[in-house]
């Protein structure tokens, strides 16, 4: 028990520390990106056209900070009430452009509407990930499948594709820090997920079957004022 305290204060203290070290790294990042940008304008002659592979990798290593800073110490900026129907569809929107680029159909499904009361930004990202994650592991040719039900006081998003699967022994390290499968994975996206629905009282689970795909399951209480505090 106490081996177990002390393993949780070591993970905060690294945690705090690798959220200072983030959010340093994060304001020269913005200003070379912005000087960058203004290359780029005054390039018209493209006399260097390395900038766009830099931006590109520059844009990278933020989404990786932000992960780290969201991941350490998550934000519960702004509750409000909004419609949950409305956020799966915006955050489809937002990676269509991913799923035709892999391949992929991304299909929004059920007519159900769901009014939460939380912070919004941070339900969009717990999304964004997942769906990310579902589109990255299916090939061309396959379905991605984003679903609204209700059932009792909760909502229910089933996230469903039709991609490569996980066997039991991926599927138990899901959602564990740093766990990646992939070569430019950062194994932050679905950990940050899980800490953000945990924290709204939701539920996150997974189920798989390799080769077949895989469906993400997310229940989060309805109406009712969800809890922040961790
Ligand atoms: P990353 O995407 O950077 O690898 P994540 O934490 O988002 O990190 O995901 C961790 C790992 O979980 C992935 O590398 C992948 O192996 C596995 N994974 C997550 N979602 C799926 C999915 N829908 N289908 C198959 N594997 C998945
Ligand atoms: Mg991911």
């Amino acid at each position: 028990m106490k081996k177990e305290i002390q393993k949780a204060e070591k993970l905060n203290t690294m945690g705090e520390l690798a959220a200072s070290i983030a959010h340093e790294v994060r304001n020269p990042l913005t200003v070379v990106k912005g000087f960058l940008q203004l290359m780029q304008k005054d390039d018209k002659d493209q006399r260097h056209p390395y900038i766009p592979l830099v931006l590109s990798e520059l844009g990278r290593a933020e989404v990786i900070i932000n992960d780290y800073l969201n991941f350490a110490k998550p934000e519960f900026k702004q509750l409000e009430h909004f419609s949950l129907a409305q956020i799966l569809s915006d955050v489809c929107v937002l990676l269509n452009a991913l799923a035709v680029k892999q391949g992929v159909e991304l299909k929004r499904e059920g007519a159900a509407e769901a009014l939460l009361l939380t912070d919004r930004n941070q339900l969009r990202q717990a999304l964004v990930n997942v769906i990310k994650n579902a589109i990255e592991a299916t090939p061309s040719g396959g379905t991605v499948t984003v679903s609204l039900s209700l059932s009792g006081d909760q909502a229910v998003v089933s996230i469903a594709d039709t991609g490569k699967g996980m066997t039991p022994e991926q599927l138990s390290r899901i959602g564990t820090l740093f766990y990646t499968t992939k070569d430019k994975g950062t194994g932050l996206g679905t950990t940050v997920s899980v800490k953000i629905i945990e924290s709204m009282q939701g539920k996150i689970s997974f189920k798989s079957e390799p080769g077949k795909g895989t469906e993400v399951t997310l229940k989060l209480p309805l109406h009712k004022k969800m809890n922040i505090s961790y």
